[in-house]
């Protein structure tokens, strides 16, 4: 199937994007996931709102002690490390096992936060790394919201209606975190049937461990886990299992078991037996 007919807008700055937006409008990014929907007709907007034109969405730097991305940095930029500044080891590699690399060519970090499909792997390797998510307004304000906060379920986020994503801030002292980050899935390049991603950055005390593809958000399972950690770094371990049922009750147990066994690999990355 085609697209409904809809209005291509290209505007040049981030606060003419916000400004418009509207029940009719869609921001359109690197279409990998709403080109299927529209093709499909399961969204039918009269307007779409590229962000091809906002030079300011493809910067990456740093500043006050974060790296920032822009929205629209492609997962293919950060996979070669096309960046003027280092970026943290773990973000080259969860964006290289994000599809392929045509996908990556085309798919926005940004896109990708918003999209929010539970399966996704950004939205778990910036909870473990501690991102916050910059939100731009129609007024032309910033508002930031931390990770584990910005997604509030299956494809569903903190963006207002007047609002699009800016740009996602990555502490920058997690170029020197000590990081795991495992993904189960059936063929490569597809979305996650289980997610682990752990960051650790003993100077700033910032241990997270995050398990992902649960079907809702990702799951901060313990901030301050180091305990869990070390008694969970086996896969199999009981008290990592009893950890996931307990935070994620009715789960069915093999799905338990993917996430286990996924999170504990993460783990042993970071504290190897
Ligand atoms: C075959 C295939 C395999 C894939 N495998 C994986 C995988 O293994 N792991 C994974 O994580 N992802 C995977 N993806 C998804 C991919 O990462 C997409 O890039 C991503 O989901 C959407 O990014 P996009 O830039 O293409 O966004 P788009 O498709 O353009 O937009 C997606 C949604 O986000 C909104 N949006 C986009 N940018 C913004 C913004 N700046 N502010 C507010 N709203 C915005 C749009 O309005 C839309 O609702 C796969 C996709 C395909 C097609």
């Amino acid at each position: 199937m085609k697209p409904a007919a809809f209005e291509h807008l290209r505007p040049d700055t981030a606060d003419a994007v916000a400004g418009l937006l509207s029940p009719e409008a869609k921001v359109i990014a690197g279409g990998q996931s709403l080109g299927p929907m529209l093709n499909l007709r399961l969204a039918r907007p009269a307007r779409l709102v590229g962000l091809g034109a906002v030079a300011s969405l493809r910067d990456i730097r740093e500043e006050n002690g974060m790296i920032v991305l822009g929205a629209a940095v492609s997962h293919a930029r950060i996979e070669d490390g096309d960046s003027p500044v280092a970026l943290p080891p773990m973000l080259r590699h969860v964006a290289r096992g994000i599809a392929y690399r045509a996908v990556r060519n085309r798919g926005t970090i940004g896109g990708s936060l918003a999209h929010a499909d539970p399966a996704a792997d950004w939205i778990a390797a910036l909870t473990a790394l501690g991102a916050q998510i910059v939100l731009r307004s129609a007024a032309g304000t910033d508002r930031r919201v931390a990770m584990p906060g910005f997604v509030q379920g299956a494809y569903r986020t903190a963006l207002g209606p007047d609002e699009i994503i800016a740009a996602v801030e990555v502490p920058a002292a997690m170029r020197d975190a000590l990081w795991g980050y495992d993904k189960l899935c059936r063929k490569v390049g597809e979305f996650a049937d289980a997610i682990g991603a752990v960051a650790l950055h003993p100077a700033s005390g910032h241990v997270r461990l995050v398990s992902g593809a649960t079907g809702a958000g990702p799951l901060v399972l313990a901030e301050a886990g180091a305990d869990l950690a070390r008694s969970a770094r086996h896969p199999g371990s009981p008290a990592l299992r009893d950890a996931l049922a307990a935070a994620l009750p009715g789960t069915d147990p093999v799905k338990l078991r993917l996430l286990a066994t996924a999170l504990s690999r993460a783990i042993a990355k970071v504290l190897p037996a």
